[in-house]
Order: C-alpha cells, then sequence, then structure tokens
C-alpha cells in the first residue's frame, strides 16, 4: 500500500488501487459496469484502510465485493397474440449486514449481471447513508414493457413473481421498483405474491397507498436529490431561487426533481427519454409539468410529443453518431441527471463545466462515467454523487417498511419532514468523513467512506460469514 489516501481532488490510481482492481476484474471478467463501481468505491478507502487495519486483516474489501447470493431465473410468459417468450430475471442479494436486502427491480432490456451486481453494490453503500436498517440488493429482468399492453405486462409480473417469491420477504429482501418498474408492476407483482404465498407481507416497497404504500415514495428520489443540492448550495451561502437547471430522463425521478426544483424557486429548462430530448427556454412550469405526468404515466407517450404541444419548446432527436449529449451543453446553473448511468461522458462534463453548470446532483444511478466525475471533482464545483444524492427514495422506502410494520401510516407532511432530515444527515456524513480523512468538500470520498465503514464494522462483529 502506498501513502496516499484522500484528497480533495481526483484520484490517480495508486498501487493499492491498480491491485485490487487487478483481481477484481480477474474475478468478474466482461462487467464493466460492475468493476466501474467498485472502483470508485475503492478509490476512496486507502485512507481508512491504513487508518483502521482491522479492515485488513478481516479481508473486508475483498469480502464487500463479492455478493452474498445471486440468483438468475427463467421467466415464461405469453403475449397478447399467445406467442411465447422467455426472458432472463435476477435478483442480486448483495449484503446484508445492517439489514434485509434492499434495493429495486430494473426492466429494460439492457439489463445484465453487470448492471444489476453494480446497482447492488452501489445500493449497500447508499442505504448505509439513509442511517436505516436496510441491506443492499437490486434486481429485475430484461423484458422491456415499452409498447406492451396491460395484460401482458401483468403476465410478466406474475411469471417473475412465481419465482421470486421463494427468495424474498419482509425480514429477508425488499425489492422496490427501479426503471420500468413503477405503481402498475408493484401492484401485479404484489398481487402474485400473495396469492401464492396467502399472506399480506410488506415485501415490496411502492404500493400503492390503499394496500400498504407510503406517502411521498414516489416523490421522494427527486424530491430528495433536489433537497441534496439545497445543502451543497446552503454550504455557499446559496439557494435554488432563480437558478437554471438542466434534467434528463421525464419519468419517476424527472418528474419529482422538476416539481420540486420549481417549488422552490428554480426554472428546469430540458427533460428527455431515449428518443431525444426537448429544450424549453420558458421553463417547464407545473402546468405543462401536469401534461408530461399524464404523457408519460397514463399515455405512456414520447418526449418528443412536447415540442408538438408547446411552441416554446423544441425536440431534439437523439444523435448516436455524436460524442456526446447536447443537452448537457445547454446554459445553465445546476444539473439534475435522472434518466441512467453513464448518460455523461467526459465530453459532456466539460461542457457543461464550460457553460456555467456548478451544481450537478445525481438522481440517476452512476450517470458520470469515471472521467466525468474526475472533471467535476477536479473543477472543485458541488458534485452530489449517486450513493448520496438519490438516496433519498430507498429511505422513504425504508420508512414504508416501518409504518407497514407498525400498521401507522403518517402523513404527507411528516413523510417529507423525515425524508428532509434524512437528506441533511447524508450530506452531514459526507461532509464529515470527507473532513476526517483529508478530503474536504469532494462528496465522493465523503459518501463512499461514511457508507462503508457503518457496513464494514457491522461485518466485523457478525464475523466470517
Ligand atoms: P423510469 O423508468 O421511471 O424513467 C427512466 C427514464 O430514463 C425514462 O425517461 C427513460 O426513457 C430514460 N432512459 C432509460 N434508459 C435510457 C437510455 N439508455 N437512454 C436514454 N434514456 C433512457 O425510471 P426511474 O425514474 O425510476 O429511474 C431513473 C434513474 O434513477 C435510474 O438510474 C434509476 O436506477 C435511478 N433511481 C431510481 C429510483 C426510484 O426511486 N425510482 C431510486 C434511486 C435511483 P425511455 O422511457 O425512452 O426509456
Amino acid at each position: 500500500m502506498t501513502t496516499t489516501t484522500c484528497c480533495p481532488t481526483a484520484h490517480t490510481d495508486t498501487q493499492f488501487v491498480q491491485d485490487f482492481m487487478e483481481k477484481a476484474t480477474t474475478r468478474n471478467p466482461h462487467e464493466p459496469e460492475f468493476l466501474q463501481a467498485v472502483h470508485e468505491v475503492v478509490s476512496s478507502l486507502e485512507g481508512v484502510m491504513e487508518k483502521r487495519p482491522q479492515y485488513v486483516s478481516g479481508n473486508i474489501l475483498q469480502r464487500i465485493v463479492e455478493p452474498e447470493r445471486v440468483l438468475q431465473f427463467r421467466v415464461p410468459w405469453v403475449d397478447d397474440a399467445g406467442e411465447v417468450h422467455v426472458n432472463r430475471g435476477y435478483r442480486i442479494e448483495f449484503n446484508s449486514a445492517i439489514g434485509p436486502y434492499k434495493g429495486g427491480l430494473r426492466f429494460h432490456p439492457t439489463v445484465n449481471l453487470s448492471i444489476l451486481k453494480f446497482l447492488g453494490f452501489e445500493q449497500v453503500f447508499k442505504n448505509s447513508l439513509t442511517t436505516l436498517p436496510m441491506g443492499g440488493g437490486k434486481g429485475g429482468a430484461d423484458f422491456n414493457p415499452k409498447g406492451r399492453s396491460d395484460g401482458e405486462v401483468m403476465r410478466f409480473c406474475q411469471s417473475f413473481m412465481a419465482e421470486l417469491y421463494r427468495h424474498i420477504g419482509p425480514d429477508t429482501d425488499v425489492p422496490a421498483g427501479d426503471i420500468g418498474v413503477g405503481g402498475r408492476e408493484i401492484g401485479y407483482m404484489f398481487g402474485q405474491y400473495k396469492k401464492i404465498t396467502n399472506t399480506f407481507a410488506g415485501v415490496l416497497t411502492g404500493r400503492g397507498l390503499e394496500w400498504g404504500g407510503s406517502l411521498i415514495r414516489p416523490e421522494a428520489t427527486g424530491y430528495g436529490c433536489v433537497y441534496f443540492a439545497s445543502e451543497m448550495l446552503a454550504t455557499r451561502g446559496e439557494t435554488l431561487e432563480g437558478k437554471t437547471c438542466l434534467v434528463s430522463g421525464s419519468v419517476n425521478v424527472a418528474q419529482y426533481t422538476v416539481e420540486k426544483i420549481n417549488d422552490l424557486g428554480g426554472k428546469v429548462v430540458t427533460l428527455s427519454d431515449s428518443g431525444g430530448w426537448i429544450y424549453d427556454g420558458d421553463g417547464i412550469d407545473e402546468g405543462k409539468l401536469a401534461w408530461v405526468m399524464d404523457l408519460k404515466n397514463n399515455r405512456r407517450g414520447r418526449i418528443s410529443e412536447y415540442a408538438d404541444q408547446f411552441p416554446s419548446a423544441e425536440f431534439h432527436s437523439r444523435d448516436d453518431s455524436l460524442s456526446h449529449n447536447p443537452l448537457w451543453a445547454v446554459n445553465a446553473d445546476c444539473a439534475f441527471p435522472s434518466a441512467t448511468q453513464n448518460e455523461i461522458n467526459e465530453m459532456d462534463a466539460s461542457n457543461m463545466l464550460r457553460n456555467g453548470v456548478y451544481v450537478v446532483s445525481e438522481g440517476a444511478n452512476m450517470p458520470s462515467t469515471a472521467d466525468a466525475q474526475d472533471a467535476f471533482v477536479n473543477a472543485g464545483i458541488l458534485y452530489g454523487p449517486a450513493k448520496a444524492a438519490n438516496a433519498g427514495g430507498v429511505a422513504v422506502s425504508g420508512l414504508e417498511m416501518a409504518q407497514a410494520s407498525q400498521r401507522l401510516f403518517w402523513t404527507r407532511e411528516e413523510v417529507d419532514a423525515k425524508l428532509q432530515q434524512i437528506m441533511k444527515s447524508i450530506h452531514s456524513q459526507c461532509v464529515h468523513a470527507s473532513a476526517e480523512f483529508g478530503c474536504q468538500g469532494n462528496y465522493v470520498d465523503g459518501a463512499n467512506i461514511a457508507g462503508f465503514i457503518k457496513v464494514a464494522d457491522a461485518m466485523m462483529a457478525q464475523g466470517i460469514v
């Protein structure tokens, strides 16, 4: 191990990181997203390992990058025309040191083991930061719900749950939604679980209000991400009032990010989906947002329709021949990536920095490539990495679990106040951990260190299991 520990700028790989990543790469070939997530965390931890040698002798790092359990299963289903399809289902039960496995299910054609392992790994540290007793997990399937009827989605969800049910439970593993899994899909999966097991249990979060859900759960990731940005801005005596903001995506996280930015006096000028992006210089106000919610949540339409509806807007088709995404080159103060992983590359990051962005709060998981992340950290902007900034969603899932087990139902104001408190606490954990380990202002290191220490201590206490 070299003596380089932690610093306010991005790390160049030390011998310690290189050696660790060489082994990780050999053990997990063909898993680039997972290795990217591991690299980000391990790069922050050298100073911790130096100060706490018990983690080295306990081989905690090697243990923490190995999922406790990986499940893969067949999901056969029949479409409306009677044709039989087969998808691949997964659940990664990554770490249960501080509580039952907890993390979303993603239904998207790009889903594979590497992506779910990266998401599950991130979830371990994110859940630790929330201060709630939740371990980390993630799952999903390479199923594409787009263009499928409600009946087809229901049959898929039922088949998926017909296998998953035997691996989950309120004290074992409690999945939630993610890309492609919203209230409709959670409902179909919950119904199937209840029928098979004959129990009404808190086994999925993101449930409807009439059947065990929590107020503010749909809003939580977006709201939390904006609260985190406000906390970062407050360190410079600023607020979101009057700030121009870029948001990508247009469904769950994106919608409630826009809603909260509007509440706090900011102006959002972009949204996107996989077909392209819109720019609306007048801002996406409450009325326009309500139209987007109807478009995406009920009519399941495309964001291009926004520009047909509102003359102040222009639509730009996605252009894969470009080496950057022009959405990120729009002049703005703040950016809230809320679509998917690696949607901001190094060129996007340099366009953002050149065009005025000095706050990035990540709603999506790992939306910035490693190079983009380094560019933000080195520029000294307020950069809130996903595992801290988007933890509000899982935090309110944790509150949903607490309400379900006590048969209680908190008001909207109560849940929102708890969410704000949790985001404040996550922010201060990042600030304190980064200060303690000599990397003040670096929220990436702060989040990784604070999230890691709690899980590592629990693993040490529980022995070699
Ligand atoms: P949704 O399915 O509700 O929305 C995803 C949005 O991102 C859609 O607009 C989708 O467009 C777009 N998108 C997805 N993949 C791509 C792609 N490859 N290229 C361009 N656009 C894409 O998902 P969520 O809002 O729930 O999740 C968004 C992000 O936030 C994900 O990274 C997720 O892991 C993360 N997250 C979500 C949480 C939650 O509570 N839901 C909690 C924490 C993190 P299209 O419809 O065209 O595919």
